[in-house]
């Protein structure tokens, strides 16, 4: 990156930023790959090159609600079998952006399609 000067924040996503980071994160599912209820997405912002972690839970939902309901088992039956997610990552790097303000990162967000099997 010979892109020197800082980033101004900006919140804002762009298509492209996708078809890059999918080629640069680095995707661990917690705690197994088989019955994912974390998905910690990491690896270089698209947009302002900084290393930035995204943390998306799988099943805080069914917590959220109960398993007793309906709706909480079939969530949580989801997040147990092989599934994919469409994980929407906002950049928050550490470092200081120009006009963030309170913000973390450089407001940029993109989205990273997971999948994961039961196998
Ligand atoms: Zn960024
Ligand atoms: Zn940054």
């Amino acid at each position: 990156m010979t892109n020197q000067q800082p980033v101004p924040y900006r919140a804002e996503s762009d298509p492209a930023w996708n078809t890059v980071a999918a080629g640069t994160a680095h995707v661990i599912l917690h705690p197994a790959e088989k019955s994912p209820e974390v998905i910690v997405v990491s690896g270089p912002c698209p947009r302002c090159t900084h290393e930035t972690v995204h943390t998306e839970p799988l099943v805080s939902y069914a917590g959220a609600l109960g398993t007793s309901g309906l709706l909480g088992r079939l969530l949580h039956r989801r997040a147990v079998e092989a599934g994919s997610r469409e994980v929407e990552v906002i950049c928050a790097c550490r470092a200081t952006h120009p006009e963030a303000g309170e913000h973390q990162g450089c407001g940029a967000s993109w989205v990273l399609h997971v999948e994961w099997s039961d196998q």
